[in-house]
Order: structure tokens, then sequence, then C-alpha cells
């Protein structure tokens, strides 16, 4: 019984409970394991404006040598939870700056800017903007080449704390974009506020968005916000031509989607931005 066990000691009855503390704990030591032993990978996405590869969102990838691939939204909230995604959010950052360091001298992606998530957690450590100038003078990656996407969740603790590090991060030229917009809380007293460079229309309203009125009216609002606060809108999840078409009649100016590609290593999103580079496609 639990009293008799004293008041230190934990007890589970239920059986399924236990079950699952146990799996949390061996996927927590999986993480860092995987983490110490390189078994995560950063995949990059491609990003269109007016009709060329503007970039990438880099994508992290874990494949688990007994489970095969996890998917982030399996990991990274249980990374949030044990603090686990400070190392990892820094290894990201790493590896997103390397590559744009080794682009930096080559005619044909020097351009190209790449855009990492970061979690709230990470965000508001003491160190973050340390951490991101570091990422950025140990690889001798261009800051302006490096987008930081931010989503809503950051704004409900410290407003005030949050505008300092993205000024501070914004000085040296790096880029802002508020992801997964619409699905969170943000007041629009907040996003006045905020030295942003880009909305990033969530893919649960562009999903729908030929079908359903109200995704419509939404998709086509925060392009007008986005475009009255001086911001650049991107949409994510395009799948389909018919989509990219209406976003792009109502003004959005950039789009991800699997209708180009899903995220892939860098090795192949490499060989996609060169192959457009040397075919501008009209019309897209
Ligand atoms: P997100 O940042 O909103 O990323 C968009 C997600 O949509 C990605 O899922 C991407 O693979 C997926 N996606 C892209 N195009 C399409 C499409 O056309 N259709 C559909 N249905 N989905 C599409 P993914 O890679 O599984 O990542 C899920 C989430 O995990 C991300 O959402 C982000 O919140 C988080 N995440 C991924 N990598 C990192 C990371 O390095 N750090 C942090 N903190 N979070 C990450
Ligand atoms: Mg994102
Ligand atoms: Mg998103
Ligand atoms: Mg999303």
């Amino acid at each position: 019984q639990a009293k008799k066990a004293g008041r230190d000691t934990l007890q589970f009855f239920d059986p399924r409970m236990q079950q699952v503390v146990r799996e949390r704990a061996t996927l927590e030591q999986d993480l860092r394991t995987g983490l110490a032993q390189q078994q995560f990978e950063l995949f990059f996405q491609p990003q269109v404006e007016g009709g060329s590869i503007i970039g990438a969102e880099g994508l992290l990838r874990w494949r688990h040598p007994g489970q095969g691939f996890i998917s982030p939204a399996n990991f990274i909230p249980l990374a949030e939870e044990s603090g686990l995604i400070v190392p990892l959010g820094e290894w990201v950052l790493h590896t997103a700056c390397e590559q744009l360091a080794r682009w930096a001298h080559d005619p044909a992606m020097a351009q190209m800017v790449v855009a990492v998530n970061v979690s709230p957690r990470q965000f508001y450590q003491a160190q973050f903007v340390d951490q991101v100038l570091a990422a950025l003078a140990l690889s001798g990656a261009p800051p302006s080449r490096l987008k930081l996407e931010l989503t809503e969740g950051l704004l409900l603790t410290d407003i005030d704390d949050t505008i300092e590090k993205m000024v501070q991060l914004k000085q040296h030229g790096v880029g802002f974009s508020l992801d997964d917009f619409g699905t969170g809380y943000s007041s629009l007293a907040y996003l006045k506020r905020l030295p942003l460079d880009q909305l990033k229309i969530d893919q649960s309203f562009v999903r729908d968005v030929l079908t359903d009125p109200n995704d419509a009216a939404i998709a086509k609002t925060i392009v007008a916000l986005g475009t009255s606060l001086g911001l650049r809108v991107i949409a994510e999840g395009v799948e389909t031509e018919a989509q990219r078409a209406f976003l792009q009649e109502h003004g959005c100016h950039a789009w991800q989607g699997y209708l180009l590609s899903p995220p892939v290593p860098m090795a192949q999103f490499e060989a996609l931005a060169r192959k457009w580079a040397a075919r501008q496609i009209p019309g897209h």
C-alpha cells in the first residue's frame, strides 16, 4: 500500500501508467545516446519565392537504431521536458551554420537562407543569443543567411525578454519567422512589437484552402496582415498546384511543401537547388 511505503516513495498502481513511465525513461535515455552517437540528421525542405529556390527549412530526423526513423513530433516534446532540447537545438544550429559556411563561396548556393526551428525552452535560456552568435562565428556562416523559426508559444511568457533577444540577433543580421501562425495565442499587439521578418501560414489552413471558405479567409487574412505589417508571408504544407496558385493569386510571397519536395538529405536538397538555378521555371 502507498501509505505504508512512506512519503518519499512514489507508487504506481496502474500498470499501464507504469508502462508509459518506463517507455518515456527509455526514450529519454535513447535521446542522450542518440545525441552522443550522432544518430540525428538535419533534413532540408526547399522554400520557393518568385520561381526560385531561396533556401530551406532544416527539419530534424532521428535514426533510432532499434525503432528506425522517429518523427520529431514524437521526440521534440520529450526533449523539451527533459531539457535535452538544449544540446539538441545547439547541434541543429551548428549543423545549419556549417552548411551555410560551406555554401558562402559557391555562386549557386551563396544566397540560400536556412531556417531553423527553435523551441521555447531553448530560446528562454539566458545564453541563447550567445549560442547562436557562437555557432555563426565558429562556422563563419553569414548571419543574414540564418533564419530562426519561433512559435507563438514563446510570446506567452516574457514578451520583453523575447523582443530583447530578437533585437540583439537582428543587429547581427539574423532573420525571424513566426511558425504555425494562427494556431497559437499571439495577440496583434505583440505581433506589432516583435521584430519579425516573416509569418508562416500553418499547414492546417493550407490543406483545405480550396474547399473550406473559412480556411481560405484565414489564409487571405494572414497574407493581408503580414503584408501590411511589412512582413513576408510563406505558406507551409503546399501539396497541390491549385493550392500554390491560390496562395500566389492572393499575394502570398513564398511557399514550401510536398508539391516541390518533402524534407530531404542535404545532398539531395543541394542537387535540386542547383538544377533549379540552372533552369529557372517561370510562373511559379
Ligand atoms: P514545423 O516546423 O511546422 O514543420 C513543418 C512540418 O510539416 C514538418 O514536419 C514537415 O516535414 C511537414 N511538411 C512539409 N511539407 C508538407 C506537406 O506538403 N504536407 C504535409 N502534410 N506536411 C508537410 P516534421 O519534419 O515531422 O516536423 C514536425 C515538427 O517538429 C516541426 O513543425 C517542428 O515544430 C518540430 N521540429 C522539427 N525539427 C526541429 C528542430 O530542429 N528543432 C525544434 N525545436 N523543433 C523541430
Ligand atoms: Mg518550422
Ligand atoms: Mg510550421
Ligand atoms: Mg506546422
